[in-house]
């Protein structure tokens, strides 16, 4: 895929010899400099920094890319903001394998600064160069099988070559070194950098009343908790619902529940801080997982049934199961947590089958139907952006906001500003 595109450079006669590789352990093709001062934006600059990860369990590093160039249907946007999700860590520990090297981020804000050529003149209007937007993680292509029936959330396309490969969807990447010239892999649009491209299929306009930075989070955790209530919990008002893990997703959870008009919104976490926190966010009653049996003090918030609806927001074994035994009779437990790679969660077969419970799993929302209105929450104030971001942190802070996160230090979410 690099050899198509640096093939293509090299017919219009861009390319420079050959410089010392900085790594060919990541089996990247061999390729050459690209004179990054002929290949930039008009009037804009050449090249951008972006924050890379290499193999797990090694520091991210920031390091500087030419300055990538949208294609049809593409927007290129200066970031202001993205969001530090675990997802990523999942990557960065090796535990969701994906393409390396890779720029990491998939929860953005930013400015749009170029069209690809031969975007749909519907897209140039909707998204107009200086204009705000926020980017969903899940990009969807707009035209497979899922895409159309209006299920993005399971767009063939993003999981074939993003996910799949670290790429868009023609199956190259937009990043390259600005050096070496060598490929790098994009975590969903790679929005852990000063600039992106993502598919404006992906992409919702911004109101100037929302700030940038707090706005990131509504492309990944609140997506993804919208997701879950809209479509994978299908949440009536009145239903009572418990929510098991509450970080970043989990405490965008509550807020949903309430907007949704949740009568009871059990918040559970093993951190009286996150607990507390949750309170804040619409949480009828909490329980510490580490001091109390959760599936009994479920049962006795709501009269000896379990809730409608329970959301695991965690990944794990232990939280799965519990997730399943919190439902009442015919509820539903729906699972947003990504596990590692090779973990398995187990269900009492014959209560599944008898009592009719469902598991229902969920990722993401859909971009194009999701996004406006989880704006439009934020916006009028239903969703309470502040109070899920509970950090900021500078561009070049990144690495630490991450190892942080991974020790349970971040209580709702993090934020990296990028100037
Ligand atoms: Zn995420
Ligand atoms: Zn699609």
């Amino acid at each position: 895929m690099a050899f198509s595109y640096l093939s293509r450079r090299l017919v219009r006669g861009l390319l420079k010899p050959s410089i010392a590789s900085r790594s060919i352990s990541h089996g990247l093709p061999k390729s050459s400099e690209i004179d990054a001062s002929a290949y930039h934006l008009g009037g804009g600059p050449s090249f951008m920094r972006g924050t890379v990860f290499w193999e797990p369990n090694k520091p991210l590093t920031i390091e500087e890319f030419q300055m990538p160039r949208p294609k049809a249907g593409e927007v290129l946007i200066k970031t202001k903001a993205c969001g530090v999700c675990h997802s990523d860590l999942h990557v960065i520990k090796g535990e969701i394998p994906f393409s390396s090297p890779c720029v990491i981020g998939h929860e953005i804000t930013g400015e749009v600064v170029e069209h690809g050529a031969h975007t749909d003149t519907e897209i140039l209007k909707r998204f107009p160069l200086g204009s705000h937007v926020v980017g969903a993680f899940i990009m969807p292509c707009g035209n497979c099988f899922y895409c159309v029936k209006g299920q993005e959330d399971l767009c063939e396309a993003f999981f074939a070559y993003n996910r799949a490969k670290g790429t868009l969807y023609d199956g190259e990447t937009r990043l390259f070194f600005r050096n070496s010239g060598k490929a790098a892999y994009m975590y969903s649009m790679g929005g852990l950098a000063e600039y992106c491209v993502v598919p404006a299929h992906a992409l919702a306009v911004l109101p100037s009343s929302l700030p940038y930075s707090e706005s990131a989070i509504l492309g990944c955790a609140v997506f993804t908790a919208y997701g879950a209530m809209r479509h994978a919990a299908d949440m009536r008002a009145g239903d009572a619902v418990a929510v098991i893990g509450i970080g970043g997703v989990g405490s965008s959870c509550l807020q949903i529940a309430r907007a949704f008009g949740a009568a009871e919104v059990i918040a559970v976490d093993v951190q009286d801080e996150k607990l507390q926190n949750a309170k804040t966010l619409g949480a009828t009653h909490t329980i510490n997982a580490k001091k109390e049996n959760v599936i009994e003090r479920i049962k006795e918030v709501t009269g000896g049934r379990g809730v409608d609806i329970a959301v695991e927001a965690l990944g794990k074994p232990l939280t799965f199961s519990q997730c399943a035994q919190s439902v009442r009779d015919g509820g539903k437990a729906v699972m947003i947590g990504l596990a590692a790679s090779t973990a398995v969660g187990e269900v009492d077969i014959n209560r599944l089958v008898r009592r009719q419970v469902k598991i229902i799993g969920s990722y993401g929302g859909r971009a194009r139907q999701d996004l406006p209105q989880i704006v439009k929450l934020a916006e009028t104030g239903t969703f309470n952006l502040d109070a899920t971001v509970s950090r900021k942190c500078k561009f070049e802070d990144a690495n630490g906001a991450y190892q942080d996160l991974n020790e349970g230090k971040i209580i709702g979410r993090a934020v990296v500003e990028i100037a």
